[in-house]
């Protein structure tokens, strides 16, 4: 386990605590997935990771444990690869992009309140009330391009 994984680990159970949530045992390990995912991860494949330490885990498990992440601000869906990233920050809830690269599958999380101003702006302009909204965009990492 990496540092930046277990401060994350550490950071989301102090964040549990005060905001009275239970993070269990196997919540935890299904974030410890999540975080040393390079990627985005389906739940299929974190029902695999999980049962690598446990041989009953079921899929309701995974999807409580999202649906429970998700609330806390914990991970964000990427809704074009039906899949899930761990967010890079852990705060409250917050509007992001994402870059998702095509040869080695990185999701980079951005927070441009550029990008946010338009939208607002556009949604203003059209009378409409945004709820939710996803902005991917696929490409090339820095890494990728070197390659
Ligand atoms: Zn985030
Ligand atoms: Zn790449």
């Amino acid at each position: 386990m990496t540092a930046d994984t277990s401060t994350l680990l550490d950071k989301a159970q102090t964040l549990c605590d005060s905001r009275g949530a239970r993070f269990t045992a196997v919540r935890r390990k299904v974030l410890k997935l999540m975080l040393e995912a390079s990627g985005a991860i389906s739940a299929y494949d974190l029902l695999d990771g999980l049962k690598a330490t446990d041989l009953s885990a079921k899929p309701p498990t995974i999807y409580r444990a999202l649906d429970f992440f998700l609330e806390q601000h914990f991970i964000h869906r990427v809704e074009s690869q039906n899949a899930f990233i761990a967010c890079n920050a852990f705060s409250d809830s917050h509007q992001l992009q994402l870059f998702i690269c095509e040869k080695c599958h990185d999701v980079q999380e951005v927070h441009s309140p550029q990008i946010q101003q338009s939208i607002n702006d556009q949604a203003r302009l059209n009378d409409f009330q945004v709820k939710t909204q996803t902005v991917e965009a696929y490409g090339l990492c820095h890494q990728c391009r070197l390659d």
